[in-house]
């Protein structure tokens, strides 16, 4: 515990230090860099284009004091903290706005009129931007259901809703917490200015990356099936817990991310976070895990940026794709690991291969099945498809007996409505050491 909060104290004097230092360091073809500035704000980076999302530095002010401040009235002035912004956003072209609650949409304006970036939000981001004077010209008023192609990146407007605070009373609280802000705003704004206005979510495509983005503790299920980040930024503080099956259904919707990152999680910049929330963050990492036991859950670090590799890139023979992803490539092309064709994808035969050598893992059957489809979710994310869009698999046993131990497992991968199947039993594999072979075959559902 003590040496937490020594980190975290460490991590607050980085926060307040001013320093961009990784933030600039350059990144190759197809990678993307996220950086965690507190709350569920991001900076989204290829190297070419920066787009900021709900940036709010303002918050870390709070903790410089001797313990926090006190909650700011709502009828008190609420500044943006211009020295905490001016040290760690050097550069944006676009600001992203889920809502206009003061922590997602404080800093946007005094942001976009020192870096000239463009505000992208539903009609109060709009008015709350007017207020510090940012022009029309940089200003992109969406309502959500948009999918816009800026050149460098495209983005997708997800319809959302807010988190169901005050024990499921949002709308009937009384704080003065939604409705839409007025035109005609001006600077300086008090607390009770920043109005929701409604919420978004969005998917940034960039670098043949997916990223969803969410500034909430809550989500459309509808309007997030089919999406398929590799990259998923999920509101995940403890409000969650007031949505039914809140990361089980958002995993499946959208097909279990590859990354799954926990936002609006970091109890608003406080460096020495209570055990509730610290044992709170580690039970959203077991949500995930229970739902998506493929996805990677990354537990960002303020200010410490996140490096996503380059998609598997596909080689293409006339109109189909040869997927042989790192690590589980065949060591002579016999075969290809999948071939997508359209939307269809088929993965081939894979068995319990440690990714990166020729050796099945040990454990038996249980864990040679969890490893073979790891590698055939590894194989079908190169495709650009998820466990969800399975249509059919074939099983080979060796033992029949093993039927049960082996379907343990599977289910885990398939916890709802599971591809039609046949399970066989073989006199022998091709690797003596393999107790298991499972193929499968996908629709891409986008
Ligand atoms: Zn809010």
């Amino acid at each position: 515990m003590l040496r937490r909060t020594l980190i975290l104290l460490g991590l607050l004097l980085f926060a307040v230090v001013p320093s961009a230092r990784a933030q600039s360091a350059p990144l190759k073809t197809g990678e993307l860099r996220l950086t965690y500035l507190g709350n569920a704000g991001w900076e989204i980076t290829d190297g070419r284009t920066v787009v900021l999302v709900d940036p709010f530095l303002t918050q870390f002010a709070r903790w410089t004091r001797t313990g926090p401040a006190p909650d700011v009235a709502p009828d008190a002035f609420y500044p943006a903290d211009t020295a905490l912004i001016n040290a760690h956003v050097k550069r944006a072209d676009y600001i992203l706005i889920t809502h206009g609650h003061p922590d997602h949409a404080l800093d946007a304006g005094y942001i976009s009129r020192r870096t000239g970036a463009v505000i992208i939000g539903h009609e109060t981001a709009a008015n709350l931007a007017r207020a510090y004077d940012v022009p029309d010209s940089n200003l992109i008023t969406v309502i959500g259901g948009e999918d816009y192609e800026f050149g460098g990146f495209s983005l997708a407007v997800v319809p959302n809703i807010h988190s169901a605070l005050d024990n499921k009373r949002y709308f009937n609280n009384g704080r003065g917490i939604v409705g839409t802000a007025p035109r005609g705003l001006r600077a300086p704004l008090r607390r009770r200015d920043y109005v929701e206005g409604g919420n978004l979510a969005y998917l940034l495509r960039m670098a043949g990356h997916e990223v969803l983005i969410m500034g909430s503790m809550n989500y459309l299920e509808r309007e997030m099936e089919g999406l398929r980040p590799d990259v998923a930024l999920v509101g995940a503080n403890s409000q969650r817990l007031e949505i039914h099956d809140y990361t089980g259904r958002l995993m499946r919707a959208l097909g279990d991310p590859a990354v799954v990152i926990p936002s609006h999680a970091d109890g608003y910049g406080n460096p020495n976070p209570p055990p509730a929330a610290l044992a709170d963050r580690q039970r959203f990492i077991a949500e995930v895990n229970a739902a998506s036991p493929t996805s990677r859950v990354i537990v960002p670090t303020w200010f410490e940026p996140i490096v996503i590799p380059p998609r598997t890139v596909a080689g293409r023979t006339g109109g189909r794709q040869v997927i042989n992803p790192p690590g589980i490539a065949p060591l002579v092309p016999a075969y290809s690991v999948a071939i997508r064709d359209g939307d269809l994808v088929f993965v081939s035969g894979m068995t319990g291969v440690k990714p990166g050598t020729q050796e099945i893992v040990d454990g038996g059957i249980a864990a040679q099945t969890r490893q073979t489809l790891t590698n055939i979710r590894s194989a079908l994310e190169s495709a650009g498809a998820s466990m969800g869009d399975v249509a059919e698999c074939s099983v080979f046993l060796v033992d029949m007996s093993e039927y049960a131990a082996m379907n343990a497992v599977y289910l885990e991968f398939f916890r709802a409505d599971p591809p039609a199947r046949a399970t066989l039993a073989v006199s022998a594999l091709p690797r003596p050491a393999a107790r298991v072979e499972i193929k499968c075959s996908a629709r891409v559902r986008r």
